[in-house]
């Protein structure tokens, strides 16, 4: 049952106590359990980790945690949070490369504000030679996050990718719509739990879909990224690029901060671009519960977590 422990998870992370449980102790200490995804809940904190990543032959993305904001306050205050992100990036000399989600910047409130927020973000990090990525969110987004992609591609924002997500049947002709246009795309599995009517409920149905299209991105795509744990992708990536004699810098592999570092390593240490999504900032509760349903056993170590710092 690959939807069950995303539902059942999803449906935890409406859980207002857990939530306050979570979220006291969480962070609360540099051996805290929500510390194994989230590299930390202020920018300055995230930077230390950014650069012991770097250290490691690591490529990184600074993911600044918030989505689904339900006032046009909050998706300004997100918005100058990105910019200010921007300036101590720069300040600090790691890797210029951030993601973001659109309902983040308002696009559940204002689909205007939404793109005058982005564009907010976009010019500074044009300026300063950033590469800004789109996360993909659930599919109810699906639809506006490419439209508003390609509105402000169109305009000429050049530094600007996008996630899709293997899982929905859609993106097969996605993928061909943004290959066309020569953008950069990052292909993940996808996330979240969706009706049977727009997604594969099997997991042997999403990888079959991963490979299809990870194919089609190393065929026809502009330095896709390939973002997986998953052997089987990892395996089935390798196998193509060698049978299109596919120079390692044509594409990139990618995985979130925390997760499968023995992988991380080994692809680095084989000459393979690997490009860290690390994950900050105080609103780290529905991040951390997707990667809870992901794999259940993780379950395991936030409970003991918790149970020994409250006892400590
Ligand atoms: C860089 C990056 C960016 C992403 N951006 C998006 C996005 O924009 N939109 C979106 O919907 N999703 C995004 N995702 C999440 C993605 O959709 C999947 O939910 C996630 O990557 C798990 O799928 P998998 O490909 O690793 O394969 P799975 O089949 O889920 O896992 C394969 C193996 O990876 C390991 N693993 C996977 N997840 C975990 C975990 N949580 N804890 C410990 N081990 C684990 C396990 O060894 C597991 O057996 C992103 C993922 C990455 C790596």
């Amino acid at each position: 049952m690959y939807g069950g422990p995303k539902a059942f998870f999803y449906a935890l992370s409406r859980s207002r106590t857990l939530k306050r449980l979570a979220s006291k102790y969480g962070m609360r200490t540099p051996d805290s359990f929500a510390r194994r995804f989230i590299a930390g809940e202020t920018v300055e904190e995230t930077i230390e980790t950014a650069r012991s990543v770097q250290a490691q032959k690591l490529h990184l993305t600074l993911d600044y945690l918030g989505e689904s904001v339900r006032t046009l306050e909050e998706a300004t205050a997100a918005t100058r949070e990105y910019v200010r992100l921007l300036d101590v990036i720069v300040a600090s000399g790691i890797e210029r490369n951030v993601s973001l989600k659109l309902t983040q910047l308002g696009a559940g409130v204002d689909r205007a504000t939404c793109v005058d927020n982005l564009r907010r973000i976009l010019e500074p990090a044009g300026r300063h030679g950033f590469f800004v990525r789109i996360d993909m969110e659930n599919s109810p987004w699906t639809q506006l996050t490419i439209d508003i992609f390609e509105t402000l591609w169109q305009q000429d924002y050049r530094n600007l990718g996008i996630a899709v997500q293997a899982a929905l049947y859609r993106t097969e002709q996605d993928v061909r719509r943004l290959n066309e246009l020569g953008a950069r795309v990052r292909l993940v599995k996808g996330a979240y739990k969706e009706p049977q009517t727009v997604a594969y409920q099997q997991k042997t149905d999403v990888d079959a879909a991963f490979i299809r299209l990870m194919r089609v991105l190393l065929d026809d795509g502009k330095y896709p990224a390939i973002a997986t744990h998953d052997p089987a992708m990892l395996d089935a990536t390798l196998a193509h690029a060698r049978e299109r004699t596919l120079a390692r810098d044509r594409f990139e592999f990618q995985m979130l901060y925390g997760i499968r570092r023995d992988l991380q390593g080994s692809l680095a240490a084989d000459g393979y671009t690997v490009r860290l999504y690390i994950p900050f900032g105080r609103e780290w509760f529905p991040y951390f519960m997707r990667r809870l349903g992901e794999r259940p056993a993780n379950l395991g170590f936030v409970l003991r977590g918790i149970l020994h710092e409250r006892s400590g």
